[in-house]
């Protein structure tokens, strides 16, 4: 019988094509999306054959909709095998926060609280599938990692000491460190967050239930709508500088391959890991684990923030 993943944003980038490097290798896809029809078309396009995928409502900036998704899913009566948690908002332009519908900032509901809670409701499924090889993957990205040179940017990732989480992260906070809305710090602060949960998963669950977890760096894929909220010279000449002058460029279709593959293959089976291909691509380039940023790796931090994230998504 066919494995079946839970993606969620297949309707464009590393998601999509990710998709379709697992329904080529025999999976069956639940496509989790806020616009179901674009990544129907989108699917379409890309050749996915209707009978491989299933294609299922959820807005991650929303924890109701998370909710509902789950119990959609369970009414599927399929087995969850693994978990890819992909979608990502990404607004560096925003001048104010926009919140979610519990009046939490945007881009950290959608990339982390939203799949905070995705992950925590849905392991109970996992664990009990039966699955002979149960995964939970968190996308990461080199920008979380000041000591990478694509991390390097300004202005960098600061959890501080999670006091905008600690104060309930409602207006007038917005910064899971309670300083001023920065919307490019809040991507990657959401990133750091991405990372932290796959670690503390792995340290509270691996053992008890058996599902790997991991998180991984694709490669700049410099191209996918993920920018569309940038400056349209940016988005012109981003994947120009990429390709040309730091040599980080991926194509959307290797990425996904590459994110397939640390559903699916052997290789990946380590908990707890966080796996690159490096920051220069090489043809062939094989992949490796890479230690990930001094904060990412903070376990205090991991726990506390596991603990704080709970509280705001309704767990405890
Ligand atoms: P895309 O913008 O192409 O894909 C993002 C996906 O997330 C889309 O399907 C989008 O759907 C979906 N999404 C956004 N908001 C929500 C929401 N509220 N609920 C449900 N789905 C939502 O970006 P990428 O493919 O580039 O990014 C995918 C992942 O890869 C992200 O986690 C990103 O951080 C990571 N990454 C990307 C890199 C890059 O260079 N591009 C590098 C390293 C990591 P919709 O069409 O509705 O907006």
């Amino acid at each position: 019988m066919a494995r079946t993943v839970i993606i969620t944003g297949t309707s464009s980038g590393v998601g999509l094509y990710a998709a379709k490097s697992l329904v080529d290798r025999g999976w069956h896809v639940v496509m989790a999306n806020r616009s179901v029809d674009k990544a129907e078309q989108a699917a379409q396009e890309l050749g996915i054959s209707p009978s491989s995928y299933t294609n299922l409502y959820i807005d991650l900036g929303d924890l109701v909709s998370v909710r509902e998704f789950v119990k959609q899913f369970r009414d599927t009566g399929k087995s969850l095998d693994a978990l890819l948690c992909n979608a990502a908002i990404y607004m560096p332009l925003l001048k104010e926060p926009k919140r979610s519908s519990e009046g939490y900032e945007l881009s950290m509901t959608t990339n982390h609280l939203g799949h905070f809670l995705l992950c925590n409701l849905l392991l109970e499924d996992i664990k009990h599938s039966g699955s002979p090889d149960p995964r939970v993957v968190i996308l990461g990205t080199v920008t979380h990692n000041p000591d990478e040179l694509g991390g390097k940017i300004p202005p960098r990732p600061d959890l501080g000491n999670l006091e905008g989480f600690e104060a309930g992260f409602r207006a007038p906070v917005s910064m899971i460190d309670g300083k001023k809305f920065e919307s490019v710090k809040a991507y990657k602060d959401s990133k750091v967050c991405n990372v932290l949960t796959m670690r503390e998963l792995h340290r509270r669950y691996h053992e008890l239930t058996g599902i790997t977890f991991t998180s991984l760096y694709p490669g700049c894929v410099a191209d996918t709508p993920l920018f569309r909220n940038h400056y349209p010279l940016f988005q012109k000449l981003f994947p120009i500088f990429q390709k040309r002058i730091t040599g980080g460029y991926v194509s959307q279709e290797l990425a996904g391959e590459r994110v397939a593959a640390v559903i699916a293959d052997e290789e990946f089976k380590q908990s707890g890991a966080y796996w690159s291909w490096g920051n220069r691509q090489k043809k062939n380039r094989k992949s490796f684990v890479q230690t990930v940023s001094p904060q990412a790796q903070d376990d205090e931090k991991a726990e506390r923030l596991f603990d704080l994230s709970a509280k705001l998504v309704g767990l405890t």
